[in-house]
């Protein structure tokens, strides 16, 4: 059954994928501990700044009261000297509302909340009984008072300052007063209304019921506010704090408690503008790190490439080396680091060894093992090509004289001697083209292409000489018979050349040995 290769991912797409991730855990997880970090400074810093602002705005407009109260005191003291004295009554609401920026208006009243003063005189309620809230409260209280806001039926937010008035014999007699309109200008109003920061943050005042009691947008004045403001103001005079609103907003606040009523202040700030330098920062970093950050990309994937090249390039030229037989390229792929060397190292020992075992293998097909010639085998397919490509040629065929004389008397060893050292002149005599084979035994044919007959006998006549003037292996002269037959018309096949240079051989051991026959002749 064929095994189906699956399809695998490549080793540059693998390399440079896990360094990208690398890279963007490394900086994503940079820039987000960054904001983290950037965020939570801010927010610490935000909360003390909230809580410090409030306090500060506490302690002025606890100042403010403060002093509103003692300006009340001091007319008091001279009102209840003079308290049948309409003049002075006049001359000192006046005092109190034009003297200082404290009050918008002043009145001296009764026990029944008669003005008997009032200062300005645009607000004309001389004479008339006040039924206000603050009033009522004020009356009631007969001691130094300060309302709660409250909305007048002019639709106003007041506050109602108060001090009371007892004559000599310790006897209530009504009160002097001031009014503080909250959305109007006045000190109360600079101090509360006003603040530094000009973006979306904004402070109150709220009751210790967590209503709220002044406001910049009159239409929150009476709104309750989140019971989670209630819960965290309530432990603490002073103190800061993150919640988030019923609208999911979040908000990081400030507060202080009044010591003069007990009011909180409240500095609140949206989160988002606390949060947004970080945001800030970290987007500058980001934007700083990017062509770092592209570089970073090109030179991985370039130190990839560099990588993968080597591993690449050993599987190109191994499979060429396969069909080349040369691992001269393999040899030379560059390879920059340890793993592509040892790779490299063993695949040109293995392919050179595996080269060589094929050659040794190829060698045993058409070799002869003992005397290093081509074997009968491949002598028969040559002869047979040349007669396919109508190439001439002659062959010779040799035997040595006596040679089973050389076995008996030497031994068989010393006979293979004798048969290589033959194998040796052969080759020594034959000319490059020739090929030289062993036929069989101690018989020997060397094929002569594109030669006459004449030519290839004095091949076989040198060859025959040299050996009967030299000594062999075994100490004697070892002699040898041949004959030559060239392909002709009279033989045509190569079955036909061998049958006659076999004949011409028969002759010449018969007519003597030593000797050299050929077709021709009848020697
Ligand atoms: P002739 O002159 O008639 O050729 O006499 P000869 O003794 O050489 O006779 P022949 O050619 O018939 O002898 C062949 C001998 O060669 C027989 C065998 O013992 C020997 N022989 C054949 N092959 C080998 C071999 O591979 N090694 C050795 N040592 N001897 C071989
Ligand atoms: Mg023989
Ligand atoms: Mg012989």
């Amino acid at each position: 059954m064929k095994e189906v290769e699956q399809k695998k991912i490549k080793l540059s797409y693998l390399l440079s994928g896990l360094m990208l991730l690398g890279f963007i855990v490394i900086i994503s997880f940079g820039l987000l501990s960054g904001y983290k970090v950037i965020k939570d400074s801010l927010l610490k810093e935000a909360l003390a700044n909230n809580e410090a602002y409030a306090k500060k705005l506490a302690r002025t407009a606890d100042q403010f009261l403060t002093d509103s109260q003692d300006t009340l005191a001091y007319s008091a003291d001279i009102i209840e000297q003079h308290l049948m004295d309409d003049t002075v009554l006049d001359e000192e609401a006046r005092r109190l509302q034009e003297q200082a920026d404290s009050f918008n208006s002043a009145v001296v009243v009764d026990t029944d909340r008669k003005v008997l003063a009032v200062s300005p005189k645009t607000v004309n309620v001389k004479d008339k009984v006040l039924d206000s809230s603050g009033a009522r409260e004020a009356n009631r209280a007969q001691r130094p008072n300060i309302t709660n806001p409250y909305i007048t039926i002019t639709g106003k937010l007041v506050v109602f300052i108060s001090h009371p008035l007892f004559d000599a014999n310790h006897i209530y007699q009504g009160l002097v007063a001031g009014t503080l309109y909250l959305q109007d200008h006045n000190a109360f109003y600079d101090i509360l209304g006003k603040h530094p920061y000009d973006d979306e943050s904004f402070v109150y005042v709220i009751d210790k019921e967590g209503e709220i009691i002044f406001h910049r947008d009159i239409e929150h004045v009476g709104e309750k506010v989140d019971a989670e403001i209630i819960k965290q103001i309530k432990d603490k005079d002073v103190g800061a704090f993150r919640f988030t609103d019923a609208d999911k907003q979040r908000f990081v606040a400030g507060y202080s408690k009044l010591e003069s009523a007990d009011w909180y202040i409240i500095l609140q700030r949206p989160h988002e503008l606390v949060e947004a330098p970080a945001k800030w920062v970290v987007q500058r970093i980001g934007l700083t790190t990017t062509p770092v950050f592209i570089l970073m990309i090109l030179i991985t994937l370039y130190a990839t490439l560099r990588i993968v090249r080597p591993i690449h390039l050993l599987a190109e030229y191994t499979e060429e080396s396969l069909v080349s037989k040369n691992v001269e390229k393999l040899k030379n792929v560059p390879s920059f680091y340890d793993e592509a060397q040892s790779l490299k190292r063993s695949l040109v020992r293995t392919l050179s060894s595996l080269q060589s075992q094929v050659e040794f293998f190829q060698n045993q097909a058409v070799i002869d093992p003992l005397t290093g010639l081509t074997n009968r085998r491949t002598m028969d397919e040559v002869l047979g090509n040349w007669h396919k490509n109508e190439i001439d040629y002659a062959i010779i065929i040799l035997d040595l004289d006596h040679f089973k004389r050389v076995n008996d008397t030497y031994g068989h060893a010393v006979g293979d001697q004798v048969l290589q050292y033959l194998a040796q002149k052969i080759k020594n005599h034959a000319r490059t083209q020739d090929v030289c084979c062993r036929y069989g035994g101690e018989e020997f044919i060397i094929l002569l292409p594109h030669t006459p007959l004449e030519e290839a006998y004095s091949v076989a006549e040198s060859l025959r000489e040299d050996l009967a003037k030299t000594v062999s292996p075994c100490g004697d002269i070892i002699t040898m018979s041949a004959g030559v037959a060239e392909m002709s018309e009279r033989a045509p096949k190569p079955a036909n050349v061998i049958e006659l240079a076999d004949q011409a051989l028969y002759r010449a051991k018969e007519t003597g040995r030593n000797r050299t026959c050929t077709s021709r002749d009848e020697c």
